[in-house]
This record gives structure tokens, C-alpha cells and sequence, in this order.
């Protein structure tokens, strides 16, 4: 599943860059993640990047955007064009 950016969010700009799927974007009050784009980082990190750096971890699981293991990995796939 992808993740979700609360509006705990300081809006410190750290994750935006870290996002390798580029999902993370400034929205008009907080930043945002976009669904479509991430895949938790499965395909090129073990570990969600934007997770790892967030200093006020508001980053969490988006309950919303249920997604398998294997649907995250066929996501990364598609978005780096080598599905
Ligand atoms: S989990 Fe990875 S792909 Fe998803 S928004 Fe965070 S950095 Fe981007
Ligand atoms: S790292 Fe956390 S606090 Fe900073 S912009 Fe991203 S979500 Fe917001």
C-alpha cells in the first residue's frame, strides 16, 4: 500500500528529494503523496525512504491504498518502464 503524509507534517521539505519514485509533491498545505507513484519503495529500497527521514514521523501506512507485495513490486515496474 502506499503511505500517507498527516497533517503533523512541518513541512520541512526532507522527503520530497529522498522519494525515488518522485510520489512526494508540495500540496497547498502539506506535503502529499501521490498512490499512483508509490510502492513503499519496494524496487529499490528495503525500507520506505521517506519513513526513514521525517522528523516528526507523519508518515504512515495509507489504510486506504491496499496493496500486496507483488502488486507494489508490478507498480514499480510499470513506473520505471520495464514492465
Ligand atoms: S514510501 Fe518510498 S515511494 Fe512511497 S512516498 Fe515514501 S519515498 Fe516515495
Ligand atoms: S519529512 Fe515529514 S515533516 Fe518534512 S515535509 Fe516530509 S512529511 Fe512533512
Amino acid at each position: 500500500m502506499s503511505l500517507i503524509i498527516t497533517d503533523d507534517c512541518i513541512n520541512c521539505d526532507v522527503c520530497e528529494p529522498e522519494c525515488p519514485n518522485a510520489a512526494i509533491s508540495q500540496g497547498e498545505e502539506i506535503y502529499v503523496i501521490d498512490p499512483n507513484l508509490c510502492t513503499q519503495c519496494v524496487g529499490h529500497y528495503d525500507e520506505p525512504q521517506c519513513q526513514q527521514v521525517c522528523p516528526v514521523d507523519c508518515i504512515p501506512l495509507d489504510e486506504n491504498h491496499v496493496e500486496s507485495h507483488d502488486e507494489l513490486m508490478q507498480k514499480y515496474l510499470i513506473i520505471t518502464g520495464k514492465a
